[in-house]
């Protein structure tokens, strides 16, 4: 248990989510002093300390109240079977979980693998998923590399995590099946947390969401025929109404606005339909409600 006044949040020491993980609490405002072969971090501005260690025991570390928060991919607290509180996905570490197999090997699809072995870092994920197809599999356990299994016939097929799947390729792999997707997560601890400490956490989720909102929004701006007004606004997909402001020409008027980033492409060709000129997107820094 973390017995100290200080939030604690536990965050890859050297890895994929490391430095997004950091720019996102710096983004949020925390201030640190540096990095560099610590354990843990103190922040110079915000109650809090960081727990630098490896991903495999972020997600243990959070239920066991040790940290009350941690950074850590959705593959991990699944795999482990860690009970947390997922409090947020993120838009970051990306990945999935994939069955891939040696390009020549002639296995078209999952079912041929019956019988045949599966190296992997993620038994328990991989045999729930070949146990659910009901398909009888020898598990290889393996910590790292596990590409390179099939070569070495230590392996038929291997079930491990890929992105752009360039490392697939460069081993002679191609995938077969996705059996997760996952991406960073904020997990929080089931452990009771004294109130002063909830309050510190109640703050820094605030600080996340306004962060997170203004990231996958745009703010914009246009110039439109004053009677097309009705028609931009319906198309706006707004929480609030649209600010309006006089042109010098009585027939134009400008709209400012924010619109959602997955809505993004759409809204602007509608924009565009309804009359709107010289559009302008613009990111924005911080969103508070
Ligand atoms: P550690 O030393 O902390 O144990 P690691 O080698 O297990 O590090 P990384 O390769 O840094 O882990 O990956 C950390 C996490 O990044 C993964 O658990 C996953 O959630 C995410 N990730 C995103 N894309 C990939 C990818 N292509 N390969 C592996 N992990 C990825
Ligand atoms: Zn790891």
């Amino acid at each position: 248990m973390n017995n100290g006044d200080s939030l604690r949040i536990a965050v890859q020491k050297s890895g994929r989510l490391s430095e997004e993980t950091i720019e996102l609490l710096e983004n949020i405002g925390l201030r640190f002093d540096g990095f560099r072969n610590r354990l843990m971090v103190t922040s110079k501005n915000f109650n809090v300390e960081l727990l630098l260690i490896r991903d495999d025991d972020i997600p243990e570390y959070v239920q066991d109240g040790v940290c009350e928060l941690g950074f850590v991919g959705a593959n991990v607290t699944e795999e482990k079977r860690t009970d947390v509180n997922v409090l947020r996905d993120l838009d970051y570490g990306t990945c999935r979980l994939s069955i891939a197999v040696p390009k020549n090997s002639g296995f078209k699809q999952v079912e041929d693998l019956a019988g045949k072995r599966i190296a992997t870092s993620y038994p328990h994920l991989t045999r729930e998923y070949f146990d659910k197809k009901g398909i009888n599999v020898d598990i290889v356990e393996i910590s790292g590399a596990v590409e390179i299994t099939p070569t070495l016939e230590v392996a038929d097929a291997i079930c491990d995590l890929v992105s752009s799947g360039g490392t697939l390729k460069a081993n002679g792999l191609t995938e077969l099946e996705p059996i997760m997707y996952s991406e960073c997560q904020l997990i929080q601890t089931r452990k009771p947390v004294d109130p002063k400490k909830q309050e510190l956490i109640d703050k820094f989720l605030l600080r996340m969401e306004g962060r997170q909102k203004a990231e996958r929004s745009r703010y914009i701006m246009m110039n439109a025929p004053e009677d097309s007004l009705d028609q931009i606004t319906s198309i706006i997909p707004s929480l609030n109404s649209p600010t309006v402001l006089p042109l010098a020409d009585k027939n134009m008027i400008a709209i400012h606005s924010v619109i959602p980033l997955d809505e993004f492409w759409e809204v602007m060709e509608q924009l565009k339909e309804a009359g709107a000129t010289g559009i302008v997107v613009m990111p924005i820094e911080n969103m508070i409600a």
